[in-house]
């Protein structure tokens, strides 16, 4: 990574996430086993406030790039050629688990990266993830499409821009599988207890693609998410008002990077949301766990679908 990069020194976090630098440092390990590192789009962040004072004068004499923290979107690669694999992680920055997990998984990474050619960004909003925010810096998503499917005039944030036009660029097949890694965080909704109905909360997950309601993966996928002790969903909604049939959203229009991903010819794309009554419940180490569970299931579904083909 560029030296010019500053990564601030992290707090301790309360709900048990890894430090920055820890996750960036432990990534870096897949560059020092022949992966290939892409610095998708550098997130600043302020950490002198008179600087950010004078930047705002004199932009010229005192640029804020110069003088701010760096959070880079990182893309991580096995190999040079088409992608038999994507895998996401922290596009909402308050949900901690996967880029924690993708950090714990990286010696299996390295034994799939030998024979699959993966694309990993497993901190898709450092930023967020730094300053526990869902979003990034200007509030709005840093997975958001609407710009790419014409629905929005300007792209929503400058980092929903860079990321889908990088994913854009990549080398994507027709069916090249994506697992993308959420949490639903319930206890994030600025709603009073009272009305928050936890009762009708569960873990669930999307799943969009080619003849997608025979995938073995989205079978396999759903016996993880029921069996690990988390509620799954079994209501006919998200509390996103999408409709859910045992605890599955079927080819959801959502106008996410997994919605364009799927545009982009992938199949199957699945987004998984394990439920957070609370940041702390279950633990830490239990999400991992389960995050662990589904990247190691997802690879070994890549590589049967390369041994197939070959
Ligand atoms: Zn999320």
């Amino acid at each position: 990574m560029s030296n010019k990069t500053i990564i601030p020194n992290s707090p301790i976090y309360s709900d048990g996430r890894k430090p920055l630098q820890e996750l960036y440092e432990t990534y870096s390990k897949l560059v020092g086993t022949g992966w290939r590192e892409e610095i998708i789009f550098h997130q600043t962040g302020i950490f002198n406030w008179a600087i950010f004072c004078l930047s705002k004068l004199f932009p010229d004499k005192v640029p804020i790039t110069k003088y701010s923290y760096s959070f880079p979107i990182v893309a991580y690669f096995s190999k040079e050629s088409s992608l038999d694999g994507i895998m996401v992680g922290g596009i909402h920055g308050r949900e901690s688990s996967p880029p924690t997990a993708f950090a714990e998984s990286i010696d299996l990474l390295v034994e799939y990266g030998y024979s699959l050619s993966l694309c990993v960004i497993p901190l898709a909003n450092p930023w967020g993830y730094f300053y526990n925010k869902r979003h990034s810096p200007n509030g709005k998503s840093v997975g958001d499409a609407d710009y790419f499917f014409g629905k929005r005039r300007v792209p929503a944030s400058p980092e929903s821009y860079s990321l889908l036009r990088y994913l854009s660029e990549q080398k994507i097949e027709k069916g090249t599988p994506v697992l993308d890694l959420h949490e639903d965080l319930v206890g994030e909704l600025l709603v009073p207890p009272w009305v928050k109905n936890l009762d009708e909360s569960g873990t669930y997950f999307y799943a969009t693609g080619e003849d997608i309601r025979k995938n073995p993966l989205v079978i396999a996928v759903k016996e993880i998410l029921e069996s690990n002790g988390v509620p799954f969903l079994h209501t006919h909604t998200t509390r996103f008002k999408q409709k859910c049939e045992e605890g599955i959203v079927y080819d959801a229009a959502d106008f996410s990077v997994d919605h364009f991903l799927r545009h982009l010819g992938c199949s199957p794309v699945i987004t998984t949301e394990i439920f957070l009554p609370s940041p702390i419940t279950p633990s830490i180490e239990d999400r991992n766990q389960i995050n662990r569970q589904l990247m190691k299931l997802f690879l070994d579904y890549c590589l049967s679908l390369k041994e197939r083909t070959n």
